[in-house]
C-alpha cells in the first residue's frame, strides 16, 4: 500500500509545470488527484498520462462558478478532500512605472484571489487531518526589479498561510506553503518575449543559486509530497524555501 492509498487531493494549475509534477507524484503514491487547468487539451494530456488515478476539470481559478464545479465533483466522489495543493498561478513582468491597472488585477486575481476562493470552495470538504499547501515564490522576502506585482502576491500567500494555520487548527487541517526559487518550467521560460532571451533569462536566473543551476519541478513536487504526509505532522504554518540557497545563502 502507497502512502496515500484512499486519500483525495486536488491540484490547481496541473496542466504543466510544478502542479503536473505534484499530481504525478501524488497519484504514484496512491492518491485518486482532480487537476484543474484552463487549457482542455493540457488537462486530458495530464489525466491521460497519469491514468486511473485522475480527474481533469477544466476551472479557472479566478472564476468563482468552475471553482464551484470542482468542489462539487469532490463532493460527488463522497471521500472528501485530504491533499490541496493550490498551486495555480503565473506572473509577467512590469517595471514601476509602466504597470497597468490589468497587470494588477490579472495577477492578483490568479494569484491571491484564486488562492483564497479555491480554498474557500473545498473548505467545507477539507477531512480532519487534511494538508493545504500553497504555492509562494522565494521572491515573497526580496525585491523584485520589474516583478513588484507578482512578488506582492506570493507575499500575500506567505500571510493567508499564517492566518488560515491559525483558523483551521482546530479542524486539525494543517496549512503550509511552499516557496520555489527558479524553477525550469514553461511558466518560466514563459517570462521571456523569445527563446533567445529566454536562454538569457534562464542563465541569469541560474548564475543567481548557490547551487548553480535552475530546480526541477519534481524537486517541488517532493516538497508537496512531505507537505502532504504524516513526516511533517507537526508543521503548520510554515513556509518552505526550495530554492537551491537562493534566499537563504
Ligand atoms: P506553469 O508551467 O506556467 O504552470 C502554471 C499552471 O497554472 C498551469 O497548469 C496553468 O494552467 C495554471 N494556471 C495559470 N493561471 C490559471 C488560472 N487562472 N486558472 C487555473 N489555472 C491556471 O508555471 P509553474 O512554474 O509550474 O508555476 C506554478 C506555480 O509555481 C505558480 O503559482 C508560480 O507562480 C509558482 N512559482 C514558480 C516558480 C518557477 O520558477 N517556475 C518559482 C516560484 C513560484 P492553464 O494554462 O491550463 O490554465
Amino acid at each position: 500500500m502507497s502512502q496515500f492509498t484512499g486519500k483525495t487531493a486536488l491540484v490547481t494549475g496541473a496542466t504543466s509545470g510544478i502542479g503536473l509534477a505534484a499530481a504525478r507524484r501524488l497519484a504514484a503514491d496512491g492518491a485518486h488527484v482532480f487537476l484543474t487547468g484552463r487549457r482542455q487539451d493540457a488537462l486530458d494530456a495530464a489525466v491521460a498520462a497519469i491514468g486511473a488515478n485522475a480527474t481533469g476539470i477544466r476551472a479557472d481559478v479566478a472564476n468563482l462558478d468552475d471553482l464551484e464545479r470542482v468542489a462539487t465533483a469532490i463532493r460527488e466522489r463522497g471521500a472528501g478532500l485530504d491533499i490541496l495543493f493550490a498551486n495555480a498561478g503565473g506572473g509577467e513582468f512590469a517595471a514601476l512605472g509602466e504597470i497597468t491597472w490589468q497587470h494588477y488585477a490579472d495577477t492578483f486575481n490568479t494569484n491571491v484571489g484564486g488562492t483564497l476562493f479555491t480554498v474557500q470552495a473545498v473548505l467545507p470538504l477539507l477531512n480532519r487531518g487534511a494538508s493545504v499547501i500553497l504555492t509562494s515564490s522565494n521572491i515573497d522576502t526580496k525585491g523584485a526589479a520589474s516583478f513588484s506585482v507578482y512578488a506582492a502576491t506570493k507575499a500575500a500567500l506567505r500571510s493567508f498561510t499564517r492566518s488560515w494555520a491559525a483558523e483551521l487548527v482546530g479542524r486539525e487541517i494543517r496549512v503550509n506553503s511552499i516557496a520555489p526559487g527558479p524553477i525550469e518550467t514553461p511558466g518560466l521560460t514563459g517570462l521571456a518575449p523569445d527563446a533567445e532571451a529566454a536562454e538569457q533569462l534562464l542563465k541569469g536566473l541560474a548564475a543567481g543559486v548557490p547551487m548553480n543551476r535552475l530546480g526541477r519541478p519534481e524537486e517541488i513536487a517532493d516538497a508537496v509530497v512531505f507537505l502532504a504526509s504524516s513526516a511533517s505532522t507537526f508543521m503548520t504554518g510554515a513556509e518552505i524555501y526550495v530554492d537551491g540557497g537562493a534566499s537563504q545563502v
